[in-house]
């Protein structure tokens, strides 16, 4: 867990700093933004294990930053908040923060929410391995694996296209707007409707070869969707 990514999203480089070296003292790897967009550009590229966020930014406020970030997925997200009132504390937890600080802070105390957000969040263990059909998919091994009647075959997957598979897997039978996709799943300079298609339709295919076809299909004038199946 020591080596996890956190990315810190706040203007103020003095707070900015003073975590940064508590988290890397600590044996973290840490990534600092001084406001939303650049924080959003950072989550997409490097995918960190967690975000501590400021809720007072300049321009986009911590609150649109967290809603940004948990259209992509579930990265575990800690806010910081100048404001002590207890609805806003609800507020951030109500639309999907897993912790909240209030500043003044002692900084071990944000080191120590964190790892307890990361053990919580990296050790859901086997939940987190998903079950469709004959398909297995697990994101903490970055492995997914097809079983037909000759034995398990594993799917040899780019890092885009298994990203769009797992993101996929955890909301079965949804249909995914290739923008949802697109924003999710695929690094910042790629961000095109039509790279989508030719990364699902590899996937297709290799989900086909794997003796899955039919799992991945095309919702019409939306986008993709997996089948919603039970494991064998
Ligand atoms: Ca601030």
């Amino acid at each position: 867990m020591t080596n996890a990514l956190i990315l810190i999203i706040e203007d103020e480089p003095e707070i900015a700093e003073i975590l940064e070296t508590y988290f890397a003292r600590e044996g973290f790897r840490v990534i600092c933004a001084g406001d939303g967009p650049t924080g959003l550009a950072h989550h997409q590229r490097l995918r960190p294990d967690l975000v501590v966020l400021d809720i007072k930014l300049p321009g986009q406020d911590g609150y649109e930053v967290l809603a940004a970030i948990r259209r992509r997925g579930a990265t575990p997200v800690i806010m910081v908040t100048a404001l002590a009132e207890d609805l806003d504390k609800l507020q951030a937890l109500r639309i999907g923060a897993d912790d909240y600080v209030v500043k003044p802070f002692n900084p071990l105390e944000v080191v120590a929410r964190a790892r307890a957000v990361l053990r919580r969040t990296l050790g859901r263990g086997p939940e987190t391995i998903l079950r469709l059909g004959p398909l297995t998919v697990d994101p903490q091994a970055h492995r997914a694996v097809v079983e037909t009647g000759r034995g398990p075959v594993p799917l040899d997957l780019t890092p885009t296209e298994f990203r769009i598979l797992a993101h996929m897997a955890a909301s079965p039978g949804r249909a995914f707007a290739r923008a949802d996709l697109v924003d999710a799943c695929l690094p910042e300079g790629e961000a095109l409707d039509r790279t989508v298609d030719s990364h699902v339709s590899n996937l297709r295919r290799k989900l086909a070869a794997a003796g899955a076809e039919g799992l991945l299909s095309g919702v019409r004038g939306v986008g993709y969707r997996l089948e919603a199946l039970d494991a064998p």
